[in-house]
């Protein structure tokens, strides 16, 4: 692959902005280099822009290098930096499965990129060779997402990989959900494809939904155009500390994914029961795609009484469906009881 000739002239042209924090590393007592307060003793010191140290602990998690990783306001940073450095407004395009998680096309149109969408199998499953078919010569990007949203099903393995091998460009594999799902990562492969750039995130099985943090794993070429095109302190001291010590509770982390997983299995045993439900697709998440009877009633119905679902009625090939997000045991319990309650 060659990453030149697929980034932007621009981009791979540009001198980084120099942060103070950037120039000098090291000990030193006397910091009279960034124009801080140097009278207040907390958080008055620039945080080290590119993180080094939850990087180490993060990327001895994860099996790979500290430079193979770049973190992110959430994946949503990633996502756009990835569309802003390789494709040009107007002029190039972006290839994506449909249905699938809203924020690739958003940052598509943001950016003025034109973006193609490829209709998965009626059952969700990726059809490799329709993908490829949609791309041109000025294809830069092709956004798939395994676990998909709002489907919830993994994508066939051999499809991903017959993409990633038959693209000229970049794929974005989106693993936000893949903590439910964690043999089916391709981070261990990451170093066989070049052109491969893995999403995950803290924000679903970690908890951590609040603080807004995204990562991404990708060659170290790669990783070093997004250091270069990020805001130079994207990520604030207070996160980076914080995250430090909720690592620790990663053996935490693997107790919630199994009480998820219990309770999808108990909303799935329950919503079968339902005449009202007419089909529960299949996930590997930590939610449910449900087609009901009438979708727009049960979610209105449900909002009155104060239980909020997704509706995905309008969504490609989800007419009828509800996106369910597995809740505690009282919650689930709660949300059969009202669909008992209002039975269409
Ligand atoms: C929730 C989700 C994300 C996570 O986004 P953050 O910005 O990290 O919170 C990413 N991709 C998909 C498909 C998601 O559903």
């Amino acid at each position: 692959m060659n990453l030149q000739s697929l980034v932007r002239k621009n981009i791979w042209n540009l001198k980084a902005y120099s942060s103070a924090r950037s120039e000098f590393k090291g000990e030193a007592s006397v910091f009279l280099d960034a124009n801080e307060n140097p009278l207040s003793d907390k958080y008055n010191r620039y945080p080290d822009p590119l993180q080094w140290k939850l990087k180490e602990k993060v990327a001895q998690l994860k099996g790979v290098n500290p430079e193979n990783l770049f973190f992110g306001n959430g994946s949503d940073e990633p996502i756009d930096l990835v569309i802003r450095i390789f494709c040009e407004p107007r002029l190039d395009n972006i290839v994506a499965i449909d249905p699938t998680y809203g924020m690739y096309q958003v940052c598509a149109d943001i950016n003025d990129v034109e973006y193609r969408q490829v209709l998965l199998n009626e059952d969700y499953t990726l059809n490799a060779q329709r993908i490829l078919e949609k791309v041109d010569s000025h294809t830069k990007l092709i956004f798939l997402c395994s676990p998909n949203n709002p489907t919830g099903n993994l994508l066939d393995k051999a499809e991903i990989e017959k993409i990633i091998k038959n693209f000229a460009g970049i794929v974005v594999l989106d693993e936000a959900y893949i903590d439910f799902a964690p043999n089916a990562t391709f981070i261990n492969e990451l170093f066989q494809y070049p052109n491969l750039v893995i999403l995950q995130t803290f924000s679903k099985a970690w908890g951590l939904a609040a603080i807004r943090l995204g990562m991404a794993f990708a060659s170290v070429d790669i990783i070093n155009l997004f250091n270069k095109v990020k805001y130079p302190y994207n990520l604030n001291q207070l996160v980076q500390e914080f995250v430090l010590g909720e690592l620790n509770k990663i053996g935490q982390k693997e107790v919630w994914v199994k009480e998820i997983l219990d309770g999808r299995q108990y909303l799935e045993t329950e919503l079968s029961k339902l005449a009202c439900v007419q089909k529960i697709y299949p996930s590997d998440s930590n939610f449910l795609l449900v087609k009901f009877n009438d979708a727009n009633t049960l979610y209105s119905e449900l909002v009155k009484r104060g239980v909020i679902v997704r509706n995905r009625n309008k969504v490609t090939l989800c007419e009828g469906c509800i996106r369910i997000t597995v809740g505690t045991k009282n919650e689930n319990k709660e949300l059969i009881n009202n669909i008992y309650e209002i039975l269409l």
